[in-house]
């Protein structure tokens, strides 16, 4: 796939408190949807209106197809950069059709061929029959669909999504994100979506970079994030997690509390360790287990599909998630087994 948007080092402050936005570097691949994934306040927004060109960049630079959009040198308006955008609040004009907001943006095409071309694109988005509504008669998740077919009209090669489906309650948001998923795909476009929700950036990216205080900890596909976290910043962030350190000498597999355990790299040293709840296992103790190697449940949370436990263990607290038919009971004695490799994260970066 070829790189269609490319940042290097993007750099904003608006203030002397330091970058909100501190030297991002990504690219975005055709037909790639991308998530930024972060906390609130970490700078996804101000990223997202750098690359649109309603914020000005202090530093680096914004290409789309080789071209430079943004440097502290050039500076493209957002209406000739070629990019949709779809607000956390849709952003409709609220005395407009839901068919003349569509055709607002067509300035390209000839006045009698804009309803027809936006009536087909709303059609699109399953907006078709909603065209002469206003969009204080729609609901959230329709607002949603007007102004992703609003976005997308103009035919831009890259649309910005700022946390889209936020507005939306849970299952609407599950429905939204694979209809709008699909739409993309299909029109063969790129997105960039910015969010703070892991599920949702988890389930709809192709790829995620990880943001925090400004600089992207980590870019990489849902799993390689969610499985490989480089740093505890990604590790806990993308998922509950169990950290621990071990003392490696050069190889896999090193002893911990738990016992033997194998190491997703060789590590030397005192290292920093992450394992998911569901990459570990209980057991009941047998006669070969001594007092050491045994722990306690403190507590289980049933959710019908899977169970998760806390459990003490030579005064370490560790999370363990498991299918419905591993029971135990709060204060039963039990084995904590690895499933899978621990992995090892820098403490810093
Ligand atoms: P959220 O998920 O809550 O929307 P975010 O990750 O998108 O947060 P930004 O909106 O980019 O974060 O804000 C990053 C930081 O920059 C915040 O501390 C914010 O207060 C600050 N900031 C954003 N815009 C401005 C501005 N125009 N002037 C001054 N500070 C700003």
């Amino acid at each position: 796939m070829n790189e269609l948007l490319r940042i290097k080092n993007l750099t904003k402050a608006f203030d002397e408190n330091g970058p909100v936005v501190d030297s991002l570097t990504f690219e975005v691949k055709e037909n790639e949807i991308f998530a930024v994934l972060g906390p609130s306040g970490c700078g996804k927004t101000t990223c997202l209106r750098l690359i649109s060109g309603f914020e000005r960049a202090d530093g680096g630079e914004v290409h789309v197809e080789g071209k430079l959009l943004e440097s502290p040198e050039t500076h493209v308006a957002p209406q000739d950069r070629g990019i949709g955008f779809v607000f956390q609040d849709y952003a409709l004009f609220p005395h407009l059709s839901v068919i003349e907001n569509v055709a607002f943006g067509l300035t390209d095409i000839p006045k009698h061929k804009r309803h027809v071309y936006a009536e087909e694109v709303l059609c699109r988005t399953g907006m078709g029959k909603y065209q002469n509504r206003n969009p204080s008669e729609l609901s959230g998740g329709q607002q949603q669909r007007v102004a992703l077919a609003r976005a997308i009209a103009p035919k831009p090669k890259l649309v910005l999504l700022d946390e889209p489906f936020s507005n939306l309650d849970a299952v609407l948001r599950e429905s939204t994100r694979k209809e709008v998923r699909s739409i993309l795909k299909n029109a063969g476009m790129s997105a960039l979506l910015v969010t703070h929700d892991q599920e949702e950036a988890l389930s709809f990216a192709d790829r995620i970079a990880v943001m925090n205080d400004g600089q992207i900890e980590q870019i990489g596909t849902p799993e390689e994030v969610y499985f490989q976290p480089k740093t505890k910043f990604v590790a806990q962030f993308l998922g509950r997690t169990n950290l621990f350190h071990v003392d490696a000498f050069g190889d896999e597999e090193v002893m911990t509390a738990l016992g033997a355990m194998r190491l997703n790299c060789c590590a030397k040293g005192r290292a920093l360790c992450s394992i998911r709840p569901e990459h570990l296992t209980l057991e009941k103790p047998n006669e070969i287990h001594t007092e050491t190697d045994i722990g306690t449940v403190v507590s289980r949370e049933f959710r019908g599909h899977d169970i998760t436990y806390r459990v003490v263990f030579n005064g370490e607290r560790y999370l363990v998630h498991t299918d419905n038919r591993v029971l135990f009971e709060p204060d039963d004695e039990v084995i904590i087994k690895p499933l899978e490799s621990a992995v090892v994260l820098q403490e810093d970066i």
